[in-house]
């Protein structure tokens, strides 16, 4: 398959964009509030015109985005330009040599691993296009277009007719968040099940809320409930033999993965056999190169993989495309909240009936951000050049 990933010429331009737009009421989790809603994208272009996107993760702190973009400008895209990769995976192994004593110096592997994510999706996206195949065909064997895809980000007050709004948009399964203390939890985990139809499922996040004392009591609680998993109901810092004593008591399979961030984790996470749905977050961590081998390992040790995903368009579309060539049993997360953000960077964005989402089978990502729709949402923009984009200049 390397034939086909291909990018073969200098990589001479990129260009970053942050955008923030505006949203009626904020978007509520147990460790903090969103007040508009941020997305960072990023496109490169090699000699030939070919181009690919990418996006990374950047929803907290408040200052996520823009930090996350001057990362890019000053940091890896300097690195990036002039650079010729044989397979869109040598970028991303590049990058993390380039800043492994900064990270140590810095102490900031998170944003400088969310940066380079983005770089990483949009060299798989060059690749894809330049192969004029859909991303998923160049990512794995699976090729499963069609995918199950979840309603998430839904909170209280209001959460029945939430549902009721994403099932009218197409959803089956939904997502609620928890972690707001006893009374209000049960309050949203009731309302949720209260709200479902005949074949509709309901998982539940706790965002990390949890000490064990509480999670096994709230666990004793829900186990006669037909959740289909309980999220993050413990930090992920937690040593694993809380982890391990909270699935021993729970009947609900437990889910995480969108804070664990090395191979290392992924694979203790497997082999403590605490999860039964394991959820990376492919803009935050590993972008599609990492990514892709989680899901295989995932997916060997016989659980489901279910990559989680809260941003814009691009990275979306890239998380469909990795669940799609992954195959398997897991479902496509998407938010449900307000976030024009999500559609306009991802045009056409993929149509969504009775819990399925199709991919098209237009070259890599298969949609393009609307840049003129979200023109005024945009806070920052830089274009770098490469001053020595001569092919064979690397
Ligand atoms: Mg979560």
């Amino acid at each position: 398959m390397v034939h086909h990933c291909v990018t073969s010429a200098p990589i001479c331009k990129a260009e970053i964009y942050v955008f923030r737009a505006p949203v009626a009421a904020p978007i509520r989790t147990s460790f903090g509030t969103m007040h508009d809603r941020p997305a960072l994208i990023l496109r490169l272009e090699d000699a030939t015109g070919a181009y690919g996107w990418g996006e990374a993760w950047c929803n907290f702190p408040v200052c996520g985005a823009e930090h996350r973009a001057r990362l890019l400008e000053s940091v890896l895209i300097p690195h990036v330009l002039g650079k010729t990769y044989a397979h869109p995976e040598h970028g991303l192994a590049a990058i993390v040599r380039h800043t492994e004593v900064l990270r140590l110096q810095a102490d900031e592997p998170g944003p400088l691993s969310q940066a380079a994510a983005c770089v990483d999706i949009a060299l798989w996206d060059l690749a894809a296009r330049k192969a004029d195949k859909p991303l998923h065909v160049i990512l794995g064997q699976a090729g499963n277009s069609s995918l199950s895809a979840y309603a998430s980000g839904i909170n209280h007050p209001g959460i029945a007719e939430t549902i009721s709004r994403a099932r009218n948009e197409g959803y089956r399964t939904f997502k609620v968040k928890i972690g707001f203390g006893d009374t209000q939890d049960m309050q949203n985990i009731h309302d949720g099940l209260d709200a479902l139809r005949e074949g509709e499922r309901l998982a539940v996040d706790a965002n990390q809320a949890w000490d064990l004392p509480t999670a096994l009591a709230m666990i004793e609680k829900l186990n006669a409930s037909p959740l289909l998993w309980i999220e993050e109901p413990l930090r992920c810092d937690r040593p694993w033999d809380e982890w391990k004593r909270l699935a021993a008591s729970s009947r609900i399979p437990l889910a995480a993965g969108e804070n664990m961030r090395s191979r290392e984790s992924f694979e203790t996470a497997l082999v403590s056999r605490a999860f039964g749905v394991i959820q990376p977050d492919l803009c935050k961590w590993g972008g599609l190169s990492e990514c892709r081998k989680i899901a295989a390992k995932i997916l060997a040790a016989k659980l489901r993989y279910c990559p989680h995903y809260l941003g814009g368009g691009i990275g979306l579309l890239a998380s469909a495309h990795l669940l799609a060539a992954a195959g398997g049993d897991g479902l496509l997360e998407v938010d449900c909240n307000p976030n024009p953000l999500r559609e306009l960077l991802a045009q056409p964005f993929p149509a969504v009936a009775n819990g399925t989402l199709n991919l098209s089978d237009a070259p890599g990502l298969g949609v393009e951000p609307d840049l003129i729709a979200v023109k005024d949402f945009m806070t920052f923009y830089k274009e770098c050049r490469s001053s020595s984009a001569l092919p064979g200049s690397n």
